[in-house]
């Protein structure tokens, strides 16, 4: 096992932090930490063509912690790639698995700031594809605009080397940093990911609509799909339909599932989407 490296920063954060820090270092090697999936759904067909992989951790006493909580303090200690390599492996195991049991699914992984700076990520990644003896075109990689910005050079490197493999790239939370698609365009990314604070006001404010239905169109024009994150209502799915976005993921349609509900949760979206189309 891997020995943390506290930068310094984090040295002076409070006790509670650093008591976390080392229970998560525990909660991984007893299996603490578990993946939800998240459908999907491609508005052309309404078919659930692949999920979310997204992290928990199950704390003894606290019950279940969000990522949110948890991966800010770990991003620059080696407690990170050490998750990373740990959500890769059972996102990809759960990947074969469904493939086994004649489900397709597209996987998608978030990756972590300091992950996008790994030298050793693209080989770690190609390792475990073929471990798991998934098809890299499979797995989909979701980076934020923050991370590709931190260090254009290095995380550029990194996504060439990805892609070269065949893994799906994808920006996340796209909308809320400050690049342009101008500026993704030179990078090999597949997919967009548009944040969900335009999508949940998408109804209410005429800029948010605008934002969603120009973004939707340059990404076409620069052959990006464009997901949609934070679908809470039929009517933004209608609304996304009609701007043709490609897919839309969110409470409306199911929030995180377990792995053993997934197979369920996605008979009921698509005959619930067949019966209202
Ligand atoms: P994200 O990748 O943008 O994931 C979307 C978040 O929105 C998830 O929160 C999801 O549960 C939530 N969400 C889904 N549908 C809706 C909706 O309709 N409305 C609203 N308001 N929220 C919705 P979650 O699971 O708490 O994850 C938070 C963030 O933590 C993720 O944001 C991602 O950046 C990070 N994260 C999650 N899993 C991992 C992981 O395995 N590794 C790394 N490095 N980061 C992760
Ligand atoms: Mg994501
Ligand atoms: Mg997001």
């Amino acid at each position: 096992a891997g020995v943390m490296r506290f930068s310094d920063d984090l040295k002076q954060e409070d006790p509670r932090t650093l008591l976390l820090l080392n229970e998560l270092r525990d909660a991984l090697a007893a299996g603490q930490l578990q993946l939800q999936y998240q459908p999907k759904v491609r508005l052309h067909d309404l078919r659930v063509f692949g999920v979310e992989a997204l992290l928990r951790w199950q704390h003894p006493v606290n019950g279940t912690v969000s990522p949110a909580d948890f991966i800010p303090l770990i991003e620059r200690t080696q407690l990170m790639s050490e998750v990373t390599r740990h959500v890769l492996g059972m996102a990809l195991e759960q990947c074969a698995a469904w493939e086994r049991a004649g489900m397709a699914l597209s996987m998608a992984v978030n990756l972590s700031t300091c992950s996008l700076l790994d030298p050793m990520l693209p080989s770690d990644v190609r390792r475990q594809l073929a471990l798991a003896k998934v098809p890299p075109n499979r797995l989909a990689l979701e980076i934020t605009e923050s991370a590709a910005m931190s260090d254009p050079g290095a995380s550029m490197r990194t996504l060439r080397a990805l892609s070269a493999s065949g893994v799906q790239l994808s920006i996340d939370d796209y909308g809320t940093g400050y690049s342009s698609l101008a500026y993704l365009q030179d990078m090999p990314v597949e997919e967009l990911k548009l944040d969900k604070s335009f999508i949940v006001n998408l109804l209410q404010f005429e800029a948010s609509a605008a934002i969603v239905s120009s973004t939707i169109r340059l990404a076409r024009k620069l052959r990006m799909r464009v997901v949609a994150e934070g679908v809470e209502d039929a009517d933004t799915m209608v609304a996304l339909r009609k701007m043709h976005c490609f897919a839309v993921q969110g409470y409306w349609l199911s929030p995180p599932v377990d792995a053993v509900a997934l197979p369920g949760v996605i008979l009921e979206i698509e005959r619930r989407l067949r019966s209202a189309a």
